[in-house]
């Protein structure tokens, strides 16, 4: 039996009768989907194999109860599971309370699948609450802990590197079979900060700033994150789009910047927008008086000047409809004038 075979049959090892395992994989544009009677293992391993030679594929952690990936056919589970997206991986996962009964090298460097058996099944919200106490303790990554993931399989191939990386099954130990409740003895929970997997900075901006009179917002938040961390900070993102977090030690960087102008760091949770990510290099409040300091500061660093205002500015601004072009705009005006917008930062 191949390491392919053994890890779904660690998947499907608890009543599979009926069930089925569920398959993604990529498509030129969105993702395929399948799903395969969780009692042909080798079957499923078969096509598994096949398809993760030539695109991303992942199989959902826990059985199906029937052709759907929703919540709801989401059922009773046996297996844990943790994504550690660090180096420390190793270090990290020794302080869990009990070896992983498997672990998968997912190919993207340091990046790790532990998986933990239980002697009985337990429901998917349960699996959930577990995986969250589990992620907390070994730093994993809290926005990967739902019950209806899917994961990569071993003998499948990573695309998200060039040249593709091995998906490899690291350590399987089918003894290591643990009680739900030893497991979970003495773990805690995240605080409920940490439970906001993404940020939604744009909802979370418009209930605190007031409203964009002369445009400056918008501009601001047009910046790119990598344009505006770039610049405040001097540093540069690697070729995942990431820098390491200016505020914990962070050898491997897990500070995501998202095209949108977003970003988010999966070491510490900290995320937000260009206001939240200046506001804490500078120590700088985001919100009431200290918000609107810091938004004139960051439109002065960027070259960012307010729009018209008035009865003809509103009539101007109304006609501007994509706020990409607006960006676009302003990113022309930065370049010409890289020397004015220095001053102000620190
Ligand atoms: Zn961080």
């Amino acid at each position: 039996m191949g390491d392919l075979e053994r890890y779904l049959q660690v998947l499907a090892a608890a009543e599979p009768e009926g069930r089925f395992l569920e398959l993604r994989y990529r498509l030129p544009v969105g993702m395929g989907q399948r799903f395969l009677p969780a009692v042909d293992v080798e079957g499923a391993a078969r096509l598994v194999r096949r398809l993760g030679r030539t695109r991303d594929t992942y199989v959902g952690v826990a059985l199906r109860e029937r052709r759907a990936g929703a919540r709801s056919a989401v059922g009773d589970s046996r297996v844990l599971f943790v994504e550690v997206d660090a180096e420390a991986s190793a270090r990290l996962l020794a302080r869990a309370p009990r070896p992983p009964s498997m672990t998968v090298l997912s190919g993207s460097p340091g990046h790790l699948h532990a998986y933990w058996l239980l002697s009985r099944s337990v429901s998917g919200p349960e699996v959930k609450a577990a995986n969250r106490k589990l992620a907390h303790r070994v730093g994993g990554d809290l926005a990967s802990v739902d019950e209806t993931r899917i994961l990569r399989p071993p003998s499948t191939l990573n695309f998200k590197h060039r040249p593709a990386r091995p998906v490899v099954l690291q350590s399987l130990d089918t003894d290591r079979v643990y009680e739900l409740r030893d497991l979970m003895r003495g773990l805690e929970d995240p605080p409920a900060r940490e439970t906001v997997a993404r940020p939604r900075p744009v909802v979370a901006l418009r209930r605190r700033s007031a409203p964009d009179a002369d445009g400056v917002d918008a501009l601001l938040r047009a910046i790119p994150s990598a344009e505006y961390v770039q610049r405040l900070t001097g540093l540069e993102p690697n070729r995942e789009g990431k820098v390491s977090c200016l505020w914990h030690e962070d050898r491997t960087p897990s500070l995501h910047l998202y095209p949108g102008g977003e970003w988010c760091c999966f070491g510490c949770r900290r995320g937000g927008t260009i206001y939240d990510f200046a506001g804490a290099l500078w120590d700088v409040e985001t919100k009431g008086r200290a918000f609107v300091e810091l938004r004139a500061r960051l439109a002065d660093v960027f070259g960012v000047a307010p729009q018209p205002t008035g009865r003809r500015g509103a009539r101007q601004r109304q006609r501007r409809v994509a706020p990409g072009a607006i960006a676009a705009v302003d990113r022309e005006r930065l370049r010409a004038r890289p020397a004015a917008s220095e001053k102000g930062g620190r």
